[in-house]
């Protein structure tokens, strides 16, 4: 009998058939859904009424990789300051669209600073507070009318913090009637994605265009969202930004972010991400991107920059010369990416290895376009480094690190520079 019952294969699931909706600024097209590369955003915590420092922390997250980068336009100061910013960001040269985060008064603030409609690319409305009673089909209808006026896509972005009260109350009563009731969270769940799906229809029975619109239902919990998301996602075919809000700060931000996620993406779910993560005191904003395009990239899904693979040290390696070098390389190729990117298309499919010992040093370095394999403790004092998988040179002394550094740009330029 054949042993080998059925032929392994790896990756994610075929990502689901959605619509796609396109964010625009001038000549640069975000395309979210529709089969497109799931899309990495992020969303900046300075004030929006002081420009420059908005402005410059957009250009940081847009250097880093943000392909749509969100304010908060919270009073007419801020929205005053939108199209100021977007001057700012012209004149430096950065492109990324932005999106208009707006609670409680956007429909006031959209229709008495047009400037600001006009230089959004996209609105983020959230339906649990736009208004109350009566107000609140006025208010999101206005927001939905100038979306329309100025021809742009919006967010319909539940989140489980100010969820719709009226609406949940509606599906409270509705499971109260039920014979056998359902839990409490199953029916904050229903009234998540019907808090969703209802106000995009509503949207679009005001005019503005399916493709114009973008779901998101977001929770603080991993089981949580993915629950949430999995039916979302079954119910309707909008385009679906994913993310944990209120992820948390430092490894268990990322590690419940990135389970979350995880699930979700590789079962096709998710067209465009954030993750949410709480900065450190002083903590650089543009980790999130770190994090969401690692995410994606460690998943197959896409590719951002060349991958360091470095093994955990052990025992073996009682120095920390070995540590030092895979943080050096990992922050030099990171920092090569903005100019490299358009120099050297296709780098970002480079593997380097850095590794501690003979033990599985020469092995993993092999499988790399470069590795290098240092020392372990007791070991001769050389570092023999593989490019394509032979031994090509061996390096000994104290200036290992640069050396290596510079191999591995040569390697770059060699096998990447445009023909
Ligand atoms: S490669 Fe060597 S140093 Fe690294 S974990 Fe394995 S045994 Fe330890």
């Amino acid at each position: 009998m054949d042993p080998f019952l059925s032929e392994i294969v790896s990756g994610p699931a075929a990502r689901l058939q959605r619509r796609s909706a396109k964010i625009i600024y001038g000549d640069k097209i975000v395309v979210v859904g529709g089969g497109a590369p799931v899309v990495v955003q992020s969303m900046t915590n300075t004030d929006t009424a002081d420009v420059i420092g908005t402005a410059i922390q957009i250009k940081e997250l847009a250097r880093a990789g943000s392909e749509l980068v969100r304010i908060t336009v919270n009073n007419h100061e801020a929205a005053r300051a939108v199209p100021d910013i977007r001057n700012q960001l012209d004149k430096m040269g950065i492109d990324v669209p932005l999106v208009g985060d707006f609670h409680y008064n956007g429909h006031t603030l959209l229709k008495e600073v047009p400037e600001c409609a006009q230089a959004l690319s996209k609105y983020r409305i959230n339906p649990g507070n736009v208004g109350q009673g009566a107000k609140r089909d006025s208010q999101f209808a206005q927001m939905i009318e100038i979306a329309c006026e100025y021809d742009k896509p919006v967010r319909i972005g539940v989140n489980w913090g100010s969820l719709d009260q009226a609406l949940l109350a509606r599906i409270m009563d509705t499971n109260a009637a039920r014979s056998q009731p359902w839990s409490a969270q199953s029916v904050m769940y229903e009234a998540l994605i019907t808090s969703a799906i209802e106000n995009a229809e509503r949207a679009e029975e005001l005019g503005l265009s399916g493709d114009k619109i973008i779901l998101s239902c977001k929770v603080s919990g991993v089981q949580d969202l993915i629950a949430v998301y999995r039916e979302l996602s079954a119910r309707c075919d909008y385009p679906l930004h994913l993310g944990l809000t209120e992820a948390g700060m430092g490894s268990k931000g990322i590690v419940a972010s990135t389970a979350a996620l995880s699930v979700l993406l590789q079962q096709g779910i998710g067209d465009t991400i954030r993750i949410s993560l709480t900065p450190e005191p002083g903590g650089d904003r543009c980790k999130e991107i770190v994090v969401a395009q690692e995410i994606l990239q460690t998943m197959g899904l896409r590719k951002f920059t060349p991958m360091v693979i470095a093994c955990p040290g052990c025992g073996r390696t009682t120095s920390t010369v070995f540590q030092e070098l895979a943080d050096d390389i990992q922050t030099f190729l990171r920092d090569q990416m903005p100019v490299w990117k358009t120099q050297y298309p296709g780098v970002e499919n480079m593997n380097v290895a850095v590794m501690g010992c003979i033990v599985n040093g020469p092995g993993e370095s092999k499988h790399a376009h470069i590795g290098i394999s240092l020392p372990g403790t007791g070991e001769s004092p050389a570092a023999p480094v593989f490019i394509d998988g032979q031994k090509a040179m061996t390096l000994r002394g104290e200036h290992i690190a640069q050396e290596f550094q510079k191999i591995v740009l040569d390697y770059v330029q060699r096998n990447y520079a445009q023909k």
